[in-house]
């Protein structure tokens, strides 16, 4: 009980009506409910070979590769693991193992082996989809197993099955695309069965094991497309750009099943190279790009991109990190048709929280730096991060989210879930961030992140945004670096764009010149280039490292 002295919530909702929304429903049935009206329309495009998959195409294979995994003894609740780029493939093995219940973890290819097996074994997967040339990375030789008896051993722990030519042991990816779809056993799936276990991106740590059941994606698929006024509009005529890697949950999301739900067509792109992906965009008339900050920044600041025909695009939608206002005017220089704007998602939050509302049907203004409003069907709130009290319009606290969207929980991690997960239900994302009095969303950073000079506060982002803003710096990170006085001070990794001298004085007093005292950079680094995960972040994890192992204290 609570005691009448207790302030009540301030929470923050959508502008949009709450609507209904069909998460009782397994996934696939919700993704593909409008096949009837989308047939011949094309739904996955192949980038490298042209290839189109019409929405019924789709589907068959799609119904074929769950029987095909079935066959194999895959039955509800068993997992599997996607380790593909982006590929048709793909999309079949993950609507497949939804139609027969069974949970899909996506990895990234370029993992070592270490790594892949960290996540098979967390997941318990029975079978590997991949590529034939990562297969050497799954056998039990090159000193994988470090020593451990217990190496799972393709064809008898698990089976391989490549897209490609398989290697020995391994299968074919027919077994599964020819299979017979009247096979597909009965299944009674709940909603709140799991059907994706995606892992978080590993920025802040080790990734972590996320459980999205049916119920989850759909609402939150639901709270980005569905509705008399989507929060983002999708039209059967659009074609969306998909070159940001299915195995993260923004892409697999908010790319591939917003599309499949809405109608739109989905441009794969099965690995990122600015000239193919520029070449891509001008061919297939690509209206929607979901991008994250370096590919924004690449399109922003690299002179090529001007060569090319951009008219096509409607929609731009930046996620995954954060987005400075100066960054986005630059975008919009390149693509003045276009809405500018951002998601914010967290894997854990299913995975969106707030959209761009100039991204709707009928659209409302908004403001650039903004990640959006919070989607409907949702609570959110801002809380004070030492007294957990809830804060109002334009204070800044970490950020909460409660809604069906969000995970059930982390994979095998009770304690780490409830530590995450109040009993309220509301989920602590970590990030700080305030509401403005238009209810749109900016992020500061994230509480770790966030440099603490003599008890003030330095988000790095917004010293890397302004940093960027630079006509003479292609890329920077602001990391802390320990103080006998401050305790910490800001430091700057950044690198020069091509060909122009920058001094550090010069780069320290152009920050100077635009902050408070306290945010001022002690020392800059130049460097080549800024390590980021393929999901789009700055890994300051790693930049704090190297401080340390430069300079010991
Ligand atoms: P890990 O939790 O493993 O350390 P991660 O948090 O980077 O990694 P994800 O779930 O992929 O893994 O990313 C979620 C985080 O990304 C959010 O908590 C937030 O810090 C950041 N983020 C996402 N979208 C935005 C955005 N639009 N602006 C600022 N930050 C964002
Ligand atoms: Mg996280």
């Amino acid at each position: 009980q609570l005691s009448s002295e207790t302030p009540a919530d301030h929470i923050f909702r959508s502008k949009l009506p709450d609507i209904p929304i069909s998460n009782h429903l397994p996934l696939h049935t919700y993704c593909f409910e409008n096949l009837p009206s989308l047939s011949d329309k094309p739904c996955l495009i192949s980038g490298s070979s042209g290839k189109i998959y019409s929405f019924s195409e789709t589907h068959l294979i799609a119904q074929k590769t769950a029987a095909g995994l079935s066959n194999l003894g895959i039955q509800k609740g068993d997992a599997i693991m996607i380790l593909l780029h982006n590929c048709a493939e793909f999309v079949f093995a993950f609507m497949g193992a939804s139609m027969i219940g069974a949970v899909s973890t996506t990895a990234n290819p370029f993992y070592t082996s270490k790594e892949i097996f960290k996540q098979f074994k967390a997941a318990r997967a029975k079978l590997i989809i991949t590529q034939s040339q990562y297969v050497d990375k799954l056998k039990d030789t090159n000193n994988n197993n470090d020593g451990d008896e217990n190496f799972p051993k393709i064809g008898e722990d698990f089976k391989v099955i490549t897209i490609d030519d398989p290697p020995e042991n391994c299968l074919d990816f027919s077994v599964l695309s020819e299979a017979n779809e009247n096979e597909i056993p009965q299944v009674t799936i709940h909603p709140d069965d799991p059907v994706a276990l995606p892992f978080s991106s590993g920025t802040t740590g080790l990734p972590k094991g996320v459980v999205l059941t049916h119920k989850s994606l759909i609402t939150s698929v639901a709270q980005q497309v569905d509705g008399e006024n989507p929060n983002l509009y999708l039209t059967h005529d659009d074609v969306v750009l998909c070159v940001l890697p299915l195995f993260h949950i923004y892409s697999l999301n908010s790319v591939l099943l917003c599309s499949l739900r809405a109608g739109a067509a989905v441009l794969l792109m099965q690995k990122f190279e600015i000239g193919t992906l520029l070449e891509l965009i001008q061919r297939h008339k690509v209206s929607v790009a979901a991008v994250v900050p370096p590919l924004v920044l690449l399109l922003a600041k690299n002179p090529v991109v001007a060569q090319f025909d951009l008219s096509s695009i409607r929609v731009v939608l930046s996620g995954a990190a954060p987005l400075g206002k100066e960054l986005e005017e630059a975008l919009r220089g390149r693509v003045p048709q276009a809405v500018l704007g951002q998601g914010y998602g967290m894997t854990e939050a299913g995975p969106v929280l707030s959209m761009c509302l100039g991204f709707a049907k009928q659209p409302f203004p908004t403001k650039s730096g903004s990640c959006g409003t919070v989607v409907r069907n949702a609570e959110l709130k801002v809380i004070d991060p030492e007294t957990g009290c809830s804060l109002g319009y334009n204070q800044p606290g970490e950020i909460c989210i409660r809604g069906s969207q969000i995970m059930k929980g982390y994979l095998n991690d009770s304690v780490a879930t409830a530590a995450t997960i109040d009993v309220e239900g509301w989920l602590h994302t970590g990030d700080i961030g305030y509401v403005d009095e238009d209810d749109e969303i900016f992020i500061v950073d994230r509480v770790k992140e966030i440099i603490k000079f003599k008890g003030f506060q330095v988000p790095p982002a917004e010293l890397e945004s302004l940093l960027i803003s630079h006509p003479s710096i292609a890329d920077a990170a602001v990391v802390p670096q320990k103080d006998e006085v401050a305790g910490e001070v800001p430091v700057a990794f950044v690198v020069r764009s091509n060909g122009f001298e920058l001094t550090e004085e010069a780069v320290k007093e152009f920050i100077a010149k635009q902050v408070v005292y306290y945010k001022r950079l002690h020392k800059v680094h130049f460097v080549h280039a800024i390590p980021k995960s393929p999901s789009g972040k700055i890994l300051r994890k790693d930049l704090r490292a190297k401080l340390a192992a430069v300079a010991p204290t």
